[in-house]
């Protein structure tokens, strides 16, 4: 392995790992809808099965031949799902009368953006999926107010391509296929969030469809509770059509990837994150560490101002106390910033993957001994696994905790535990070292980010002391729980 992988490139292209079968692209377009045979299940309140052709053409059943590919989605984990139908939505009316139609013949609701929800949430099964990606729009830049406008089903590659050229960009995650919906209604974490904090920090609007038909467009002066709500309080709020986020001026900037030996672990980690801490809010960083049958390794990507990263490179070498075994230093304007934590072409491949999260408060070394023992626990013959360890410093704690729904404005680092699962064997054997991580962090974990969410794990972990505002504001926006949710609240 180079010492000079992105975070996509290391978490997937480090896992060498076959892929599973490809179902088709995150990135394509929709099948089209057709005129399949209408599905009996679930039956309408007291009146027998939906009548599906109220829908028009806008419906995909199951009978369809382009059902299987119209619910694809990225986790191919999910290809199984059996939703009730997929509905394809051209307009914020195509959204009303879905909205109206499933109300109607009591069917659950899930929206789909860009379709990389870890636990398949918007193919799940018995519901009926809106399928925005064609509920199409321009990004526009107002250039006055410095702000972008987003269709909600917008990929993070679509808004950096479109912004880029203007110098402009607004905090994301890497990989280019990921919904602006999923990543913005979570948090949204990425290699700016430090120095501009979470995607959900520059959402200075969004237009939603609420449950019962209306529109609105929530923010700070309408709607605020929505507004609060929708940045970090996840998915499903009613159906977002689109976003206005605050931008700002790009800059080329040093991207730093130093290898340690895996037995240094625990070092880097409390070393990194010390450093870090005390480090300039333009400077961000992760640690890598790829257990497998391969010798363990460990990896700090920092990305810095241009110019900066040798002499930071050294600084963070000396406060981790252990000696790298390379270095890779490189600067990159706007465009191949982002291409370069992108990942290339591999990453928008669909796969199949178990994932998992916990928050840790802080990072001293009784936590980083317990993260080495956890990722260590993983049975290292099978394939790799990765863990990913995110600063949850800088601008994003320039918020407080209960300013948004995003409840981890205090702590130290998301964890993220990763393997590619293309075999049940494999998926069992990552979900149970998700649950032992659980047990040997203990304590350590505050609990998970909502975007890394894990199947059959409650509220209360993702939304900490932001949970009961969030249960009061989803009685008064869906009390009759039209929106579909993986949490049973
Ligand atoms: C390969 C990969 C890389 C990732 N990288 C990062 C990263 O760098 N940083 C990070 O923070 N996260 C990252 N994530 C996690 C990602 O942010 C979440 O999985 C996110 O929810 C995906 O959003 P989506 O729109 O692509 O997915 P979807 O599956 O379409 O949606 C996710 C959830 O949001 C709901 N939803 C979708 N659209 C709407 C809408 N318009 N209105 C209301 N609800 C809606 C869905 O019903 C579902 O519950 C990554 C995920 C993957 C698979």
């Amino acid at each position: 392995m180079t010492a000079e992988l992105s975070r996509q490139a290391f978490v997937r292209g480090a896992l060498g790992v076959a892929a599973a079968a490809v179902l088709g692209s995150c990135a394509s377009p929709p099948a089209a809808p057709g005129s399949g045979t209408p599905t009996p299940s679930p039956s309408p309140s007291g009146s027998g099965p939906p009548r599906w052709a109220d829908l028009g053409d806008l419906a995909v059943l199951p009978s369809d031949p382009t059902y299987g590919s119209a619910k694809t989605v990225f986790n191919t984990r999910f290809s199984g799902s059996t939703p009730v139908a997929v509905v394809i939505c051209r307009s914020v009316a195509d959204v009303q009368r879905a909205l109206a139609f499933a109300a109607a013949n009591d069917v659950q609701v899930t929206s789909r953006s860009g379709g990389h929800s870890y636990v398949g949430a918007s193919t799940a099964s018995g519901t009926m999926v809106l399928d925005l990606r064609r509920l199409g729009g321009p990004i526009t830049y107002d250039a006055a107010a410095a702000t972008a406008t987003v269709p909600a089903a917008a990929d993070i590659d679509s808004v950096q391509r479109t912004l880029s050229p203007l110098g402009r960009s607004i905090p994301t995650g890497s990989c280019p296929s990921v919904g602006l919906a999923g990543l913005a209604l979570g948090g949204g974490l990425g290699a700016d969030a430090r120095s501009h904090g979470l995607t959900c920090d520059a959402m200075t609007s969004a237009t939603v469809v609420l449950p019962g038909g209306e529109v609105v467009t929530a923010s700070a002066a309408e709607d605020a509770d929505l507004f609060w709500a929708l940045r970090g309080g996840g998915a499903n709020w009613g159906v977002v059509t689109s976003f206005t986020f605050t931008t700002y001026p790009t800059t080329d900037r040093d991207v730093v990837t130093l290898a340690f030996d895996g037995d240094a672990t625990a070092e880097v980690l409390v070393g990194w994150h010390r450093w870090l801490t005390a480090a300039d809010h333009g400077v961000w960083g992760m640690v890598n560490v790829t257990v497998g049958p391969d010798p363990t390794r460990c990896s700090v990507v920092l990305a810095t101002p241009p110019g900066a990263g040798p002499s930071l490179a050294d600084d963070v070498v000396a406060a981790i106390g252990a000696p790298e075994i390379s270095r890779t230093i490189r600067t990159f304007d706007r465009p191949a910033f982002v291409a370069y934590f992108g990942g290339g072409p591999d990453a928008v491949r669909p796969r199949a993957f178990v994932a998992g999260t916990d928050v840790v408060s802080q990072m001293t070394p009784v936590t980083a001994a317990a993260l080495v023992a956890a990722t260590s626990a993983w049975p290292r013959d099978l394939v790799p696994a990765t863990m990913v360890v995110e600063s949850l410093g800088g601008a994003i704690q320039d918020v407080a905790p209960d300013a948004t729904a995003f409840p981890w404005r205090r702590h130290a680092a998301s964890v993220q535990w990763y393997v590619e699962t293309p075999t049940t064997p494999l998926v069992d054997a990552a979900a149970g070292w998700l649950t032992a991580a659980h047990g040997t962090l203990g304590d350590h974990s505050a609990g998970g980010y909502v975007n890394y969410l894990e199947q059959s794990s409650p509220a209360q972990r993702y939304f900490d002391s932001n949970l009961v505002r969030l249960r009061t504001l989803r009685q008064r926006y869906d009390p009759g729980r039209l929106m579909w949710s993986s949490f049973d609240w």
